[in-house]
């Protein structure tokens, strides 16, 4: 495998490398284990396979088991923004003590929680929000051509182009909202809204509504069937209930050790173990801390289909057409990833709907579900090297994991295969210090550093976009 040039990232440990690792650097990657069967972990290895890689997936569970099946399933690139606003973590104390609040912070002391916290306050300003909006968007301006790209390649993934509601009730102000997609048209972002009349299944309760154009949903679990089949279907070995405990070099490359089972031998391998994956990546310099965001969803049967997504900002839930109803899913649970299943806040959820829509049948709501979003401070994902040599991580999207997933995996495996990453991963690097005041820098083709290009001018101050959408 080819190294990345002195300097263009945080290439790895410095200083004298071992034999065995010295043997993993220079080796050509031919066979790669992806460890998670998320969004992020299937699309990765889809892109590794089509660039030629022999590819195996360890999932510990099941493919979808964490944060990837039962989301809200929109492509919204109009709504992928940096997460880190003062306003919400307000919110989140006040959920402290009302179990029933949109944003609830698990009130139990932890190291992680606190990082989490610290890091997040310290990215919650205006400039710094910009900053990590101008790094998101060339990622957001090809994430629909990336899910485009699978189905020209056969996977039979299917996204609905649509239109996506946003109704506010009384007393609630669509300009916020406004000035985050304002914000997101400066830097560069192709987005499209105008106010329209509240229609079904929205109720009376709602008085005003925006409609964003041109964007699309998926229903998730098939998505993810789908390119579980496309990649097994491309040789990929796919093993479920494999759960990896640790990585280590081996004189045959790296080494991949589960719980159970035979270690599996690899020249790189690919962590994308969602808001687990502090477990595998912390001990080799990812310096974001991952905080889980667990979100709650279910099914609610309607009397006429949902004709798009509904977002309904004032209880922070998203609706989206699945089945015969609508897919509600919401809350931002800031805890453990492996916390017991709380049945109040999906209850929550719904008593907070119901006076917003009609037609829909409460006695009947199904598939009760949660999963952890990964979050990090800065609000930016981890794509890239870590200072293990052949070792490379892929996650963090926090709320847009699903929209992001199948440009994370072509850049990548992109950088995995060649050795250098796309200019649009570096403010991505997972070893950077996501609290650090200074302009992130790159280095050009030339080895010339430059800093991440902002189309906006710079501002300080605390952010007064109060509107992220939460999904
Ligand atoms: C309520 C809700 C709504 C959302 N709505 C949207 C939306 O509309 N659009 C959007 O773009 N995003 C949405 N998201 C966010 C999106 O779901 C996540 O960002 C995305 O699923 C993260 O994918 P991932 O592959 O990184 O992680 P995950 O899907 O969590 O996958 C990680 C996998 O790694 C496995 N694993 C963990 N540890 C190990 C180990 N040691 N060994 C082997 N396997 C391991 C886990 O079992 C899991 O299957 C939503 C999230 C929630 C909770």
């Amino acid at each position: 495998m080819t190294r990345l040039p002195e300097g263009e990232l945080h290439s790895g440990r410095r200083g004298v490398d071992t034999h065995e690792e010295m043997m993993v650097q220079s080796r050509p990657v031919q066979h790669v284990v992806v460890v998670g069967a998320g969004m992020v972990g299937l699309s990765c290895a889809w892109h590794l396979l089509k660039r030629g890689a022999d590819v195996t997936v360890l999932e510990r569970s099941t493919v979808g088991a964490g944060a990837s099946w039962g989301n809200a399933g929109y492509l919204t690139p109009a709504f992928v923004v940096p997460l880190p606003e003062p306003a919400l973590l307000r919110e989140g104390l006040r959920g402290v003590f009302d179990p029933a609040a949109p944003l609830a912070l698990d009130w139990r002391p932890s190291t992680q929680k606190a990082m989490f916290a610290a890091g997040f306050l310290r990215n919650a300003t205006l400039r710094r929000w910009r900053r990590g909006l101008a790094s998101l968007t060339p990622l957001n301006a090809v994430s629909l051509d990336a899910f485009d790209e699978l189905a020209r390649d056969g996977v039979a993934v299917k996204t609905r182009v649509c239109d996506i509601n946003v109704g506010f009730r009384a007393g609630e102000s669509a300009a916020g909202l406004i000035k985050e997609l304002e914000e997101a048209r400066r830097a560069g972002a192709v987005v499209d809204w105008r106010e329209t009349e509240p229609r079904r299944p929205m109720s009376s309760a709602i008085e005003t509504a925006l409609v964003l154009n041109g964007q699309r949903y998926v229903d998730p679990g098939a998505t993810l069937d789908a390119l579980a089949n496309a990649i097994r279907a491309g040789g990929a070995v796919l093993t479920e209930g494999a759960s990896v405990r640790s990585l280590a070099f081996g004189p045959k490359g790296l080494r991949v050790d589960t719980w159970a089972g035979q270690p599996v031998l690899a020249d790189a391998v690919v962590l994308a173990t969602g808001a687990w994956l502090p477990e595998l990546a912390k001990p080799l310099g990812v310096r974001p801390t991952i905080q889980a965001g667990r979100g709650y969803s279910c099914t609610v049967p309607l009397d006429e289909p949902l004709p798009a997504p509904l977002y309904l900002p004032g209880v922070r839930v998203a609706l989206t057409p699945y089945r015969h109803g609508a897919r509600l899913a919401g809350t931002m649970e800031i805890t453990d990833g492996n916390s017991a299943f709380r049945s109040e806040r999906l209850e929550a959820i719904q008593h907070a709907v119901r006076p917003l829509i009609d037609g829909a049948d409460w006695d009947n709501v199904s598939d009760p579900w949660v999963g952890p979003r990964p979050l990090t401070p800065d609000g930016l994902p981890v794509i890239g090297a870590t200072k293990m040599p052949g070792v490379y991580v892929a996650g963090g999207h926090g709320m847009w994991g699903l929209t992001l997933g199948p440009v994370t995996g072509r850049l990548l495996a992109e950088q995995i295969m060649t050795g250098r990453a796309a200019r649009e991963a570096i403010p991505f690097d997972p070893q950077r210090r996501s609290w650090i005041t200074r302009s992130p820098q790159f280095s050009d083709r030339r080895g010339i550093s430059q800093p991440v290009p902002s189309p906006c001018p710079p501002e300080e101050g605390r952010s007064d976009v109060r509107a992220t959408v939460h999904l």
